[in-house]
């Protein structure tokens, strides 16, 4: 009983029709064999020993092969030794059932081409026909399409992005590991619960957000959400409507962290401007091409310029405005490449027609491509080291006076003395001449004391002393001569002043001095005020004032010239001994003058800090 499977009986069937249909093989050809020869799937004949017995063109087409070099051999030749078992397989099923049906990959030799078979009892002779289907192509689509499902399920778990699906009632049906994350649930707490349960405010914003989502099907936005532990995070997500089977996307960033980090950057950015602009030194940055980019508000006030007019600006317009050489720049330039920096001073002359003169450093590549140079304004410490120099040259014409004045002062005892004898002697009345011989001779004898004064080394015991006691005395002492003139004295001393340490007479001189020009000038009379206070940084203030013709400000600065004075018959000694003694007390006197309304000196004082004092 030949029995076929139904599949085969189809093809028959199938085949028949075509050939009733065109009646082209009405020849010799009988219907099976035309079946055999015309099938577009293979058909191969095999016996029970799973040898080859026969096989169609078609079949013989697929595996390009010769019929000639199939038939005889064996099954197994063609299938790869991995696939033998479907051979056994497909033996064991057929002793119990009449056909079998699977897959089997055949060798040709060159390639393995995928079939699906058919395999059925032929006859009772022991024939079975197998009817194979190339699916080569078929398997690798298919196997693609599952691949590219793998890739996305990978992509979807895997993701350092969060991935949301929610259907259109707003449902989550889905999310990533990355999503469950973010959100702080589980995959179960984020199913049915819908993104918009977790935004934190459903402001204006989120509302036009919505809105141009469901108009343009996709968005990209970024909006603050409150997760269910309490912590708010700013989300980055990018929407995508009908993504996948008609079923929503999100997908989730978090951004918290970036914004902490920009936020981070924000404040060392302002940390360095503090320190930028807080400089007391001028900073000026500049990039490779030499073009300033940036500088602080010291160096705009050192180089009064404005940022604006300087942004841009090559350096070497600048150095134009500078008295620097061309070889020195050049120097600069070499120390600046080899050694990555280098100093120096240059002078600038400012708009005003100013020449200042600066101290710089330079220093390459700091920063990404920018080099910065630093800059300090010395022309005052050049001006005091000028100052300090000539003052040098006081003492040494202290010195000399010192010895000059020694050697005047014993001839000048020889004559006070003969004078006072001739005045006892001279029978005449000549009482107007020695007057002014011994005023004179007085004069010559304070000029003499006060240079001595400048000479060093001095005889000076310094002690801790009350310097509101000095004053006081200072101030008693002068009183009569006040009087004479009309000044009156207004005094103020802070109680519980502490103690300077001082010679007590020099300080009397300093006090002397300064008391005794200030009657001088108040020919009408007026007040001196006088007050003694405690200052900041340790220092006792000492202030006197004066109502009388002030000085200009330009002949402030003469103040202290040795034989600067403006008196028909003044020394311009008192002013110069006076800034020597405070200078040695290591304290420092300031003029403020009005003209027509007076003048006060302040004397700063370093005071002795005794425990527990500040
Ligand atoms: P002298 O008093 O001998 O002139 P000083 O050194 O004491 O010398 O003073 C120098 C000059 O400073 C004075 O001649 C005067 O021009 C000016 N001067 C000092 N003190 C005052 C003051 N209180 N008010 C105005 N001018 C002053
Ligand atoms: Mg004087």
């Amino acid at each position: 009983m030949v029995i076929m499977n139904q599949e085969i009986r189809r093809l028959y069937a199938r085949i028949e029709t075509l050939e009733k249909e065109n009646n082209i093989l009405a020849n010799d050809n009988s219907p099976k064999y035309n079946i055999f020869s015309r099938s577009n799937d293979g058909i191969l004949i095999f016996d029970c020993l799973e040898r080859i017995v026969d096989v169609n063109p078609s079949f013989a087409e697929s595996l390009k092969m010769d019929k000639q070099h199939l038939i005889g051999r064996s099954l197994s030749d063609f299938v790869p030794k991995n696939w033998h078992f479907k051979i056994e397989k497909q033996r064991e099923i057929l002793k119990k059932k009449e056909s079998v049906r699977g897959i089997l990959p055949i060798y040709n030799g060159r390639t393995i081409i995928e079939f699906d078979f058919t395999t059925s009892i032929l006859n009772e002779g022991g024939l079975y026909m197998c009817i194979l289907r190339d699916v080569t192509s078929k398997r690798l689509l298919e196997r693609k399409v599952k691949k590219n499902e793998e890739l996305y399920a990978d992509l979807f778990t895997e993701a350092l992005d969060g991935i949301i699906f929610w259907r259109g009632n707003g449902e989550i049906i889905d999310a990533n590991e990355a999503a469950c994350r973010i959100f702080e649930c589980t995959h179960d707490e984020l199913l049915n619960k819908k993104i918009k349960d977790f935004v934190y405010e459903k402001s204006e914003r989120y509302k036009s957000i919505v809105k141009e989502m469901f108009v343009k099907g996709s968005i990209r936005d970024e909006l603050v959400f409150l997760m269910p532990n309490g912590q708010f995070k700013s989300l980055e997500f990018t929407v995508k409507l009908n993504s996948v089977e008609g079923y929503h996307m999100t997908i989730f960033r978090n951004v918290s962290e970036r914004h902490a980090m920009e936020k981070s950057l924000r404040e060392s950015e302002q940390k360095f401007r503090m320190i930028f602009e807080g400089a007391l030194e001028g900073i000026l940055l500049w990039n490779n091409q030499f073009e300033i980019v940036d500088i602080n508000q010291s160096g705009q006030r050192m180089l009064q310029m404005t940022k604006k007019e300087l942004i841009g600006v090559s350096l070497h317009s600048i150095l134009n405005d500078c008295n620097i050489t061309e070889d020195e720049l050049k120097e600069q330039i070499k120390n600046i490449h080899s050694a990555g920096q280098s100093d120096g001073n240059l002078s600038f002359t400012l708009k005003s027609g100013r020449k200042k003169f600066f101290e710089f450093s330079n220093k390459l590549n700091i920063f990404s491509n920018i080099s910065m140079t630093t800059f300090k304004d010395v022309t005052e410490k050049l001006e005091m080291e000028e100052q300090l120099r000539k003052s040098d040259t006081l003492n040494v014409i202290g010195e000399l006076a010192a010895g000059i004045a020694h050697e005047i002062r014993n001839p000048m005892t020889a004559l006070k003395g003969f004078i006072q004898l001739l005045e006892d002697s001279v029978k005449e009345d000549h009482t107007m001449y020695f007057n002014v011989i011994t005023t004179e001779l007085s004069r010559i004898d304070s000029i003499i004391n006060e240079f001595l004064i400048l000479a060093k080394p001095q005889a000076v015991k310094f002690v801790e002393k009350d310097i509101s006691q000095i004053m006081k005395e200072t101030v008693d002492l002068l009183s009569a001569q006040a009087v004479l003139h009309n000044v009156q004295f207004r005094t103020y001393y802070e109680k519980n002043l502490p103690n300077v340490f001082c010679e007590s007479n020099q300080m009397k001189k300093v006090f002397i001095n300064i008391i005794k020009n200030a009657i001088e000038v108040m020919p009408k009379g007026g007040y001196i005020t006088v007050s003694i206070r405690k200052d900041l940084d340790n220092k006792v203030h000492i202030f006197i004032r004066d109502e009388g013709t002030g000085i200009p400000a330009h002949k402030i600065k003469k103040l202290g010239e040795p034989f600067y004075t403006t008196k028909e018959r003044g020394t311009g000694l008192g002013l110069m001994v006076t800034y020597k003694i405070i200078e040695e007390h290591k304290g420092t006197i300031e003029v403020e003058s009005k003209l027509g309304e007076g003048t006060v000196f302040h004397i700063y004082l370093p005071y002795v800090l005794k425990a527990g004092m500040k």
